[in-house]
């Protein structure tokens, strides 16, 4: 299996799926899906609240419950990711695996694996 395009040597490869080979998702934990956007919110809300302490007379008190229940959430969101991550991994790989044809998204070169 190759992780790379046989053309230019670019690691910047998707894989096609196709009609008569249908791809095999992987199996994406929701644990996963909560942890991504929470991580953004968290975020945002680090940077207001430093805006807010640089420009204002520092975070306001709804700001800070807001912070602290979301990185208590995305902490929890972790530790779930963290727990589902080895079958997170056995299911890409597999997917990897089956998957036959892949697009390199530098050259544009399609090939079958
Ligand atoms: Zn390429």
């Amino acid at each position: 299996m190759q992780y790379q395009c046989p053309k230019c040597q670019s690691r910047k490869i998707l894989p096609v799926a196709s009609a008569n080979e249908p791809a095999v998702r992987p199996v994406v934990p929701k644990s996963l899906v909560f942890l991504i956007p929470l991580i953004f919110i968290l975020l945002l809300l680090v940077v207001i609240s430093i805006f807010m302490w640089i420009f204002g007379n520092g975070a306001g008190q709804t700001l800070q419950i807001a912070t602290v229940v979301i990185f208590l959430a995305t902490a929890i969101a972790g530790v779930l990711f963290w727990r589902d991550l080895p079958d997170f991994k056995i299911s890409m790989q597999s997917f990897m695996q089956a998957n036959k044809t892949w697009k390199c998204r530098d050259c544009s070169h399609e090939w079958h694996v």
